[in-house]
């Protein structure tokens, strides 16, 4: 019932020229079964916007501002990611909470401002080692998802969740997929609480995806597909990644 989606997350990698070479691999790897996205630097949207027209690839932003227009510089709007065709934004990465100490609360702002604007908001949560290491994961990730919840009332069901353990990211160590289920399970059992269609909303698993893993963790129950970072950089990986999807 759930179509599976697979979503690089470039995060600050890339060149016009590396982008060219990983778009053009893409565009003759596919197509997939699953729904298939990259989310790029705000630099290089336009671009792939022209080099994936015609394909099944979707594209989206990182990160997009709280604030609907005017005087933050820096920032950018979703009106703005709209004006260039992103279908995604990823809003409230762990590596946003953490270095530009983004709160729950300006995270699920984030969301509200990309729905606005037609844009789906890939929403992350995820606990760091510590939380995990002192029984707290669950708490942490409820506590984050219940702030977008709050603030999206009966918009929830338009997000797409993606739980991204932060030790798990960048660091090799995948959760296993019953670890990364058990909070998927409860990550739904919120949405089901919170809305009618929490059945048919797509939890995204994110932190050490592969080609060698991506399977066993796509098979869990309610993992509908990856947010992948390092695999994404490469044509092959990020392909046979959203093949296992
Ligand atoms: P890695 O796949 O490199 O662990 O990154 C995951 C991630 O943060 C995707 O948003």
């Amino acid at each position: 019932m759930r179509k599976k989606l697979v979503v690089g997350n470039w995060k600050m990698h890339g060149s016009r020229a590396s982008n060219a070479l990983l778009l053009s691999g893409l565009k003759e790897a596919g197509p997939w079964t699953a729904d298939v996205a990259v989310c790029v630097p705000f630099p290089y949207i336009t671009e792939t916007a022209l080099a994936l027209t015609g394909t099944q690839i979707a594209y989206g932003s990182q990160d997009c501002s709280a604030h609907e227009q005017g005087a933050y510089t820096g920032e950018v709007s979703s009106a703005m990611l709209a004006d260039v065709g992103c279908r995604y934004a990823i809003v409230g990465h762990s590596e946003r909470r953490a270095y530009h100490q983004e709160s729950d609360q300006l995270v699920a702002d984030k969301a509200k401002a990309a729905l606005a604007h037609g844009i789906t908001p890939i929403v992350c949560v995820g606990e760091t080692l510590a939380e995990r290491e002192a029984g707290q994961t669950e708490h942490v990730v409820k506590r984050q998802l219940a702030a977008v919840i709050h603030t999206l009332t009966h918009c929830i069901g338009e997000i797409v969740l993606a739980y991204e353990p932060v030790w798990a990211i960048g660091t090799g160590l995948t959760a296993t997929p019953e670890q990364a289920q058990a909070v998927h399970a409860v990550l739904r059992q919120q949405l089901r609480a919170a809305t009618q269609k929490a059945d048919a909303m797509r939890i995204l698993y994110g932190g050490s995806v592969k080609a060698d893993n991506a399977a066993q963790l796509f098979a869990q129950a309610d993992i509908d597909g990856g947010l992948i970072g390092g695999a994404a950089l490469k044509a092959a990986d990020f392909s046979a990644i959203c093949r296992a999807a």
